[in-house]
């Protein structure tokens, strides 16, 4: 999950394309990754909770992952389901519980990244 979130914070579409379990992957392209990940601003990722594989084998991880697009701020919450395949653990689908426009804070509130630092020291200069 981690590293699903680096590879989109740093654009890399391959490792997410590669990330992906077999079946979703196939309705994915390697524009649309780039495309998306190009159009945000990553800010942060929360984990919420993660959950050991079921009887299923699908493992679950819960996370809040906080972006800018056009100069506005996003939070996406998503149970997001893996699924073990060729040893590697792979996203299969997920879960979005809330995706919404966040009020901008101000300088001196806490930063919507979860860093737990004030924004102006924070994200404000990401905007
Ligand atoms: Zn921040």
């Amino acid at each position: 999950m981690r590293s699903r979130y680096s590879a989109y914070a740093t654009q890399n579409a391959d490792y997410i394309l590669q990330t992906y379990a077999q079946q979703p992957r196939k309705q994915q392209t390697l524009e649309e990754i780039s495309d998306w990940a190009k159009q945000c601003q990553w800010l942060g990722l929360q984990i919420h909770q993660s959950q050991m594989p079921d009887a299923n084998g699908f493992a679950y991880v819960e996370f809040t992952a906080t972006y800018i697009q056009d100069k506005q701020i996003f939070a996406m919450r998503e149970n997001s389901r893996f699924i073990q395949e060729q040893g590697l653990w792979r996203y299969l689908d997920g879960d979005i519980s809330s995706h919404q426009l966040i009020k901008t804070p101000k300088r001196n509130q806490a930063c919507v990244c979860g860093s737990g630092k004030k924004f102006k020291q924070c994200c404000l200069n990401k905007l």
